[in-house]
């Protein structure tokens, strides 16, 4: 089944309707979690790929687009976006169509100047600030080899200075790696690094990994307190 594709259009907390797509074939990423959802037999990367589905692909969006009239194209793909080579053909697409973008990436590589300047073509970018150290950020994430936790803040933190649009971040707690009571102060600081205009604490919660790594909704009140007191 060819994974580039349309996942669902929906009304978002903001009353947008919202077109959500993948735009890579598998799953591409420059981590490895433990705990993705999308299982562990994909490519772990930073780089882009050029896939051949992308034209095809872009072709039926325009058409959907034009269908379906979105206020908001939200990209979330299989892993990183940036992995196609081909991300702002889907960026210019929406923007030609008077359409905003909203771009989900786990934000390691908003540190990469190209692929910082495709971001800034969002109108909205997610980034993701969970690991509280760097033994749980390797041991946890499983990043591709080289990659340390200071390096990945600073990635976000870096983008964030030159960013005139809306950064979201996303802290997932996850069972044993950062919802500890010593861990809200560590996210905290890492938050106030990065500088987001949002942040949404949320959890583990799909079928496959929830009930080994979610945290209970107590847990998520508790530490949403803390690591959004003022
Ligand atoms: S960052 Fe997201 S997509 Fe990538 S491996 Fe981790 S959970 Fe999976």
């Amino acid at each position: 089944m060819n994974q580039m594709r349309v996942k669902k259009i929906f009304i978002d907390e903001s009353g947008r309707k919202t077109m959500e797509i993948n735009v890579l074939p598998e799953k591409y990423c420059t981590f490895d979690c433990v705990f993705c959802p999308l299982g562990h037999n994909g490519v772990t990367t930073s780089k882009a790929f050029h896939f051949s589905e992308t034209d095809p692909f872009l072709l039926s969006l325009s058409e959907q687009i034009d269908r379906e009239n979105p206020d908001v194209l939200f990209i979330n793909s299989m892993g990183e976006a940036f992995s196609n080579d081909q991300l702002e053909d889907f960026i210019s697409l929406a923007r030609a169509k008077g359409v905003k973008v909203s771009l989900y990436s786990n934000g390691f590589l908003l540190g990469e100047p190209e692929y910082a300047r495709l971001a800034s073509m969002c109108d909205e970018v997610s980034c993701e600030v969970k690991a509280v150290d760097e033994a749980s950020f390797q041991k946890f994430q499983r990043p591709f080899e080289g990659c340390t936790l200071e390096q990945y803040l600073d990635n976000m933190a870096g983008f964030r200075k030159n960013y005139k649009g809306e950064l979201v971040a996303y802290v997932c707690l996850v069972k044993g790696m950062n919802d500890g009571s010593e861990c809200a102060a560590r996210i905290r600081e890492n938050l106030s690094r990065v500088n987001p205009d949002r942040v949404i604490v949320e959890t583990v919660t799909d079928d496959k990994f929830g009930k080994g790594f979610g945290v209970s909704s107590d847990c998520i009140k508790k530490m949403q307190r803390e690591i959004l007191k003022d």
